[in-house]
C-alpha cells in the first residue's frame, strides 16, 4: 500500500509503502482513487493551527504525531470488509467515504 506522509512540518511529502491491512472487526478496506485537500491539512502541514493574536495550537496539542497521511475527504474502490462490517456497499464499486459516517 502507498500514501504519501507528512514526515515533518513544511517538508515535501514522503511516500511510503506499507503492507496492504486486512480489515478488522466494522473496518472497511479502500483503494483510495482520489482525496481533497482541505484547510485542515494545511494546519497539520504547517505543524499548527493559527489562533490568532499569535497563539499556536500544535499537532502535539491535538495527540497527533509524525508521521501522518492527511486527507479525510477520499473516494475510492471498496476493496474488502471486515467480519463485523454492515454495509450495502459492494465490492469493486467506487464511493466517498464520508470520515464521520462512513461510505455514501
Ligand atoms: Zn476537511
Amino acid at each position: 500500500m502507498k500514501s504519501y506522509q507528512l514526515v515533518a512540518p513544511n517538508a515535501p511529502l514522503e511516500l511510503v509503502e506499507t503492507e496492504t491491512p486486512e480489515p478488522q472487526g466494522t473496518e472497511v478496506l479502500v483503494k483510495i482513487t482520489a482525496c481533497g485537500v482541505c484547510h485542515s491539512d494545511l494546519h497539520f502541514w504547517h505543524g499548527y493551527y493559527d489562533l490568532g493574536d499569535g497563539k499556536k495550537m500544535t499537532l502535539e496539542d491535538r495527540n497527533i504525531s509524525l508521521p501522518f497521511t492527511m486527507g479525510h475527504e477520499p473516494v475510492g474502490e471498496v476493496v474488502a470488509f471486515g467480519p463485523d462490517a454492515k454495509s450495502d456497499a459492494e465490492v469493486g464499486k467506487t464511493y466517498m467515504v464520508f470520515p464521520w459516517t462512513g461510505l455514501w
